[in-house]
């Protein structure tokens, strides 16, 4: 999986060991599983064939607060437990036992139901999984334990008004009265973390991959069809790098993708099926700032790393994640070039030397260590290994890893034993200072990373940042000449920051002119007070292709020039922005707050600002409407309600914006006495929630 915007955020994975996998072997999964959109709950027939490796009398799967309906095996006991079902019988060993049962639960977690209960009319709901961290068992009986893998084949009945996507192959499509019945088929096990389903109102893109061996499946929401180019962009590239680069083939039936609303991280490789946050659906503006690739290639390695071979524990976690984070550099060096792999790389020693100067620094097999060992600390690992025994060995080693190791669980000794197999180099000083050591060994980063003519440079520009500019002017000015390098034309910008305006002018004008827009939106970030004799060069910023730097720039000139708002109301009316719409929001408020500005609109612009706090929006959207309602103090009993609805959002980090909101607005009088007055149309868990806080 891939965080997104925590880094710092633990990866919570099964540490809990059964020894039941010492006693059953199960083999495969047959079930259909009825989703009701309704009620929000599953029901299912559910059938497990398991093989017994040593006698015993009851073997079970985890199975959260589920209700047994009906038991359809004759010779098997079958029970519940709060979180198990068990099977019961004098299991004989080298025996196979099938079970059989039908059972319902409402999913609690790890099968979420989004953009129901909303007033917004063209809504579209949808529901996905999120199996990693949440467990399965949640919605389908199975195993917490990655070690067991497992022969999934799930159909699904759903609405006639959703598409379903899951793992597999879609065998069949089948009409039923009111629903639609998909059967979805797996040729080979893996692990129950994986298993996923999305529906919602996706169309499918087909595509294969350049081998012709993999069928490729891009979905989107029928409203984003218009984005499918800029959001897959280089899809068939990253394919075929990975394909190349591993040396192993895709080890999959096919490959699917599907971005879906209010996801709980940038993206989860569930086998066969990619799904992500909806924030990477992006135009071709949009892609100039945050674009796919990264994620896309990063989930992509984990069906090799991860899916095809998976840790045994989370003290082996890097081998899922620093491999797909390295993967995903490879990928992105052949798509971006050298300088992007190599800054890339920087940008993340550097994270990982400021952590380890404070003593924070995390041993690599270290199973509580943090997202940024994982990852990245990972992803070094496996760069600095390279460049010790060379790529031939490097790449030889991953190749036998994976073969020997298909569809079972591995350790750390696993990869490293396929090395040393093949390698003349002593491994010991390695193993020590990057698998068992918690400092960083930056000083062997940096001999990589300046191998590279930019990161050189870039290093040397960097060390300059506590200097005056009258003593650097000739480097600030070579660092924006023509042809001018993103990163280094960024930092000399960022440098003239806090400077005298008067002498630093003659820079600004350069970096204007570069019309890179990298370096443009650097002084759209760092310029907030604007000087006369620059007005219209950072004009012309509103006219980039950068929704950043639209939004920062409109922002700055509206404050800066009160007597042109009009004109730049008027100028970027038409602009949306991306997924969270950030451009449009602001321009909401600030069609509010200019007084004279279309005064005939204003109840019309502010509903529209103030539906988007609604839940039938992603969160993203609606925590730019909180937020600038707030700042224009605001609020109508709708969005306070929607506000309670936030509070026990699924994405953890939007539910604590909304909590901290709420407690802000209970500090003053007038907010808490509305609060108080709508009580009585909170839900249950919102009243109690509210009455124990305030
Ligand atoms: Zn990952």
């Amino acid at each position: 999986m891939k965080l997104l915007l925590s880094l710092f955020f633990a990866v919570f994975t099964s540490t809990c060991f059964s020894q039941q996998i010492e006693i059953v072997d199960f083999k495969k999964i047959n079930a259909t599983i009825k989703i009701d959109t309704i009620q929000q709950k599953v029901s299912g027939t559910f059938e497990v064939e398991f093989e017994i490796l040593k006698d015993t009398d009851s073997v079970f799967l985890d199975a959260k607060a589920m209700n047994l309906n009906e038991v359809l095996s004759e010779k098997i006991k079958i029970t519940t437990s709060a979180d198990k079902i068990w099977f019961k019988n004098s299991f004989k060993a080298k025996e196979t036992y099938q079970a059989k049962f039908k059972y319902e639960c409402e999913p609690k977690q790890t099968l979420y139901f989004v953009g129901f209960n909303t007033y917004v009319s063209n809504n579209s709901s949808q529901v996905w999984s999120q199996g990693q961290g949440k467990y399965t068992s949640h919605w389908l009986p199975s195993l917490d334990d990655m070690n067991d893998k497992i022969v999934f084949n799930i159909n699904y009945a759903a609405p006639k008004n959703y598409e379903v996507i899951a793992n597999g192959i879609l065998n069949r499509k089948r009409q039923r009265n009111d629903f639609n019945l998909w059967e979805f088929e797996m040729k080979k096990p893996m692990s129950s973390y994986l298993v996923a389903v999305a529906m919602g109102d996706f169309i499918k893109f087909e595509s294969q991959s350049i081998s012709g061996n993999t069928p490729i499946g891009m979905y989107l929401s029928s409203q984003d069809k218009a984005n499918f180019e800029s959001t897959y962009k280089y899809h068939q590239q990253i394919f075929n790098i990975l394909e190349d680069e591993i040396g192993v083939k895709y080890p999959w039936e096919n490959f699917k993708q599907v971005p879906v609303r209010d996801f709980l991280y940038a993206g989860m490789e569930n086998t066969t099926l990619n799904i992500f946050s909806e924030e990477f659906v992006v135009d071709e503006i949009g892609f100039n700032d945050r674009n796919f690739v990264n994620v896309q290639a990063h989930e992509l390695a984990h069906q090799w790393f991860g899916n095809l071979v998976t840790e045994t524990d989370s003290e082996h976690h890097w081998l899922h994640e620093g491999f797909a984070t390295y993967y995903a550099l490879l990928v992105e060096k052949e798509i971006f070039g050298d300088d992007y792999f190599y800054y890339k790389l920087y940008e993340s020693a550097e994270q990982l030397k400021v952590l380890s100067d404070q003593g924070k620094g995390e041993k690599l097999l270290n199973s509580k260590a943090s997202s940024l060992t994982f990852y990245q600390k990972g992803a070094w690992t496996l760069v600095i290994l390279k460049n010790l025994v060379g790529e031939y060995v490097f790449n030889q080693a991953v190749k036998n890893y994976l073969e020997k190791h298909k569809f079972q669980n591995v350790k750390t000794e696993d990869f490293m034993s396929e090395v040393e197999a093949l390698t003349q180099v002593p491994l010991d000083d390695f193993k020590k200072n990057w698998l068992n050591q918690s400092a960083f060994q930056s000083k062997e980063t940096l001999e990589i990373l300046e191998q590279n003519e930019l990161i050189k440079k870039y290093l040397k520009l960097a060390a300059l940042r506590e200097i005056g500019l009258n003593e650097k002017k000739e480097f600030i000015d070579e660092a924006l000449d023509f042809p001018v390098n993103d990163y280094l034309g960024q930092e000399a910008v960022y440098q003239l920051s806090g400077e005298n305006l008067e002498l630093a002018k003659p820079y600004y004008k350069k970096a204007f002119e570069t019309n890179n827009i990298y370096v443009r939106q650097a002084i759209a970030n760092s310029m907030t007070k604007i000087p006369k004799s620059l007005q219209s060069e950072y004009e012309s910023l509103l006219t980039d292709e950068s929704y950043v730097t639209i939004e920062k720039a409109l922002l700055n000139l509206w404050q800066n020039f009160p007597e042109n708002r009009h004109e730049y109301l008027d100028f970027t009316s038409d602009v949306i922005g991306f997924q969270d719409k950030n451009v449009r929001m602001l321009w909401l408020t600030l069609n509010l707050i200019t007084s004279d500005y279309q005064p005939e609109l204003e109840q019309e612009v502010f509903a529209r600002l103030s539906q988007y706090t609604s839940p039938g929006y992603a969160y993203q959207i609606r925590e730019h409407a909180f937020g600038y309602l707030y700042q224009i103090n605001t609020f109508t009993f709708q969005n306070y309600l929607d506000l309670m609805e936030g509070v026990f959002h699924p994405v953890w980090r939007f539910r604590k914006f909304c909590r901290e909101l709420l407690d802000t607005l209970n500090k003053d009088q007038v907010h808490a006495n509305k609060l108080k007055s709508l009580v009585n149309q909170f839900s249950e868990k919102q009243k109690t929630f509210f009455n124990n806080r305030y």
